[in-house]
């Protein structure tokens, strides 16, 4: 049987296809891209173009795309044994050996897992655990958790009300009871009155406060991405954590650390803590676990919360279908394997970070540019209007979606939040590719001021600079 001819799919596509995050009648009037392959860091669409993914799929295809040992994972264990649960006392080497592995790669206090098939149903399992732990301890009245605006936790009801997206909760409310948020460190946005660590400070101290209005006898935790990918990949200033920490400290409260990107390398360290110094009591973990090429997800659970579910708890009647599914279970398995004896993280601390740093950093000259920033490989170009101000362009000229879509037509992918563009490209990007998609990003903007000033768009006279 031929497969259906691209125009054919574009309009199956239309006709049927509800595709996530999506204005569902924009999409209709414009079509959507097909993709068809990829190998590296590469993908490839129906219409023939080859595209450098620098967003890595969805902050996922840590590894690349193509990589045979993973498809042999896959295609063995679906052969030896495609599904089996872990309910009822049952198991299977792949869940067992992933999560001996990752055990080992996580903090040393962190010696427990609980699988899940994402990383939102990862997030409505830390709810379930946080408010069943202090049920356990006898402080029933712990309840509160408290998030952060612009913070991403996952789109099912707990994930969207652990997080902090205004729009989610508009269409998805009422939210969860027992959530709330604190303001986020985005220095850029919302600190330039400030030194970032002055901002980072002031950040922590909204902690403090949110806690003592709440009552610390009503806080059960407090969850926050060490890096805010979907936000903005937004990196708080070198202050936060530490003083972020130290409110923690005084009082007792569980600190969630969601690694669903920051884990596995992405700034650097195995995960996002690490780099940090935190030691979170949960992580949340799913994206690069599998470099996505299958979906799982799991929660890391430190030995303070895990001995008293394990001792005091009885059942914890919470569970997927899909919890250490087997095949996803062999394929992140290897991927975590690969991962090790490739120096994979090592890669990405002392070569291929700093190289993106350096580079990256190089952006900020360019005239839409007030600030270029990145972390190990994750990084964001904040677009604006006046580069010493840090003034945005008009909402209505939805520069961060021209200069998206600008990217897409030069091969390219780079995510617009907003007017704040991001990247997050597989980690085994080599330093001859760094410099590839910064040439593209550099492109990219150009054209994009270009086409700006071609509407009427009065740009920084330093535009004059453009070749
Ligand atoms: C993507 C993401 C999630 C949700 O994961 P899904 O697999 O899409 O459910 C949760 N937390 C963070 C930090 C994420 O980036």
């Amino acid at each position: 049987m031929t497969p259906p001819s691209t125009a054919r799919l574009k309009q199956l596509d239309r006709d049927h296809h509800l595709h996530p995050f999506t204005d569902f009648k924009a999409l209709g009037e414009e079509g959507s891209r097909i993709i068809t392959s990829a190998d590296g860091i590469y993908i490839h669409d129906a219409d023939g173009n080859r595209i450098l993914d620098a967003m890595a799929g969805l902050w996922c295809v840590n590894l690349g795309y193509g990589r045979q040992e993973l498809v042999d994972a896959a295609t063995e264990q679906l052969q030896q044994l495609p599904y089996y649960n872990n309910f009822f006392k049952t198991t299977h080497p792949p869940a067992v050996e992933l999560a001996e592995t990752l055990c080992r790669l996580a903090p040393a206090h962190m010696n427990r897992v609980f699988f899940t098939g994402s990383g939102s149903e990862a997030n409505d399992t830390v709810l379930r655990m946080v408010r069943r732990y202090w049920a356990l301890k006898g402080k029933p009245e712990k309840q509160w958790v408290i998030g952060r605006e612009n913070g991403y936790h996952g789109s099912t009801v707990a994930g969207m009300s652990l997080g902090g997206m205004a729009p989610m909760h508009e269409q998805g409310g009422p939210c969860v009871p027992g959530i709330t948020h604190i303001r986020q460190p985005w220095w850029f946005s919302e600190g330039r009155d400030m030194s970032p660590d002055e901002f980072g400070r002031v950040c922590a101290q909204a902690l403090d406060e949110r806690i003592q209005e709440l009552g610390a006898d009503k806080v059960a935790a407090f969850i926050a991405e060490p890096v805010q990918g979907a936000g903005g990949a937004i990196i708080p200033p070198d202050s936060y954590w530490p003083a972020i920490k130290e409110v923690l400290a005084k009082y007792d409260i569980l600190l969630v650390a969601d690694e669903v990107i920051c884990g596995f390398g992405r700034l650097g360290e195995w995960f996002g803590s690490v780099h940090y110094g935190i030691e979170p009591d949960l992580m949340p973990v799913a994206k690069g676990l599998s470099s996505g090429y299958l979906p799982i997800g799991g929660v890391l659970v430190g030995d303070r919360v895990a001995n008293t579910l394990i001792d005091e708890g009885g059942e914890f009647y919470h569970g997927f279908t899909y919890s250490g599914h087997p095949t996803c279970a062999a394929v992140a398995l290897k991927n975590l394997q690969l991962m090790e004896q490739e120096g994979v993280v090592e890669h990405v601390r002392d070569v291929a970070g700093p190289y993106l740093a350096k580079r990256w950093k190089e952006l900020e000259q360019h005239p839409l540019i007030g600030e270029a920033r990145s972390l190990g490989l994750i990084g964001a170009l904040e677009i604006a209007a006046d580069k010493t101000t840090g003034q945005r362009f008009d909402k209505s000229l939805a520069v961060g979606n021209l200069c998206r879509d600008i990217c897409f037509e030069t091969g390219l992918v780079m995510r617009s939040v907003g007017d704040t563009m991001v990247i997050s490209p597989p980690l085994v990007i080599s330093v001859e590719q760094i410099d590839e998609l910064v040439d593209l990003a550099r492109a990219a903007l150009d054209e994009t001021a270009r086409r700006l000033e071609a509407r009427g768009v009065t740009l920084d006279p330093s535009m004059e600079t453009l070749a």
